[in-house]
């Protein structure tokens, strides 16, 4: 059989919400043998009918076997759309949740809003700044400027010490000087 008819119809961008579907999917596939509408429809909250409409568009996009209407399973590609949105949703949920603390329950919303938003390679970088926090927490101006090269090279623990005994020196000097000149205390504020 011949893809070649149905092509446009399969390149064209997907929405968010057939984003939505195809991670909801995945994620009920890994919990249960068999994902039904009623299913999908629980996951997302939204009516059954809904879920009917949006199944045969993704079926005419080859991405979900639809035909045998009982239960609905995720074709190849559809598969790996589903597992990537997971992923970007996982990781975007714990750059909310663990760097910049966010409420769990609105980092969960919100995740689920930038993930179809966020390029892979941009998320590739969200993980590997995360790592780079933990690998190599620091301050000061420099810090940043040793991502790219973290990025590049990978890890280098002894760097990331030297780097953070350089800038505890600098930070105590900066801190002897704001004393003299009055203090730290509502210096900054306005
Ligand atoms: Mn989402």
């Amino acid at each position: 059989m011949k893809k070649d008819t149905s092509k446009n119809i399969e390149q064209k961008r997907l929405t968010p919400a057939m984003e939505d579907y195809l991670e909801a999917i995945f994620n009920l596939d890994k919990e249960k043998r068999v994902v039904r509408v009623k299913d999908i429809a629980k996951a997302l909250a939204v009516k059954m009918p809904t879920v009917t409409n949006m199944l045969k568009t993704l079926s005419k996009r080859k991405l979900i076997d639809y035909e045998k209407y009982e239960y609905i399973e995720l074709t190849k590609k559809g598969n790996r759309i589903g597992k990537e949105i997971n992923r970007r949703h996982h990781v975007l949920r714990s750059f909310l949740v663990d760097i910049l603390k966010v409420d769990p329950k609105k980092a969960d919303e919100e995740a689920c809003e930038m993930e179809h938003a966020v390029s892979p390679s941009t998320l590739d970088r969200i993980v590997d700044f995360m790592e780079f926090l933990q690998f190599c927490p620091r301050t000061g101006s420099g810090w940043l400027e040793n991502f790219d090269e973290y990025r590049k090279h990978g890890q280098d623990p002894e760097k990331c010490a030297t780097m953070m005994k350089e800038f505890s020196n600098e930070f105590k000097c900066a801190i002897e000087i704001k004393k003299d000149e009055g203090g730290f205390d509502g210096a900054q504020r306005s």
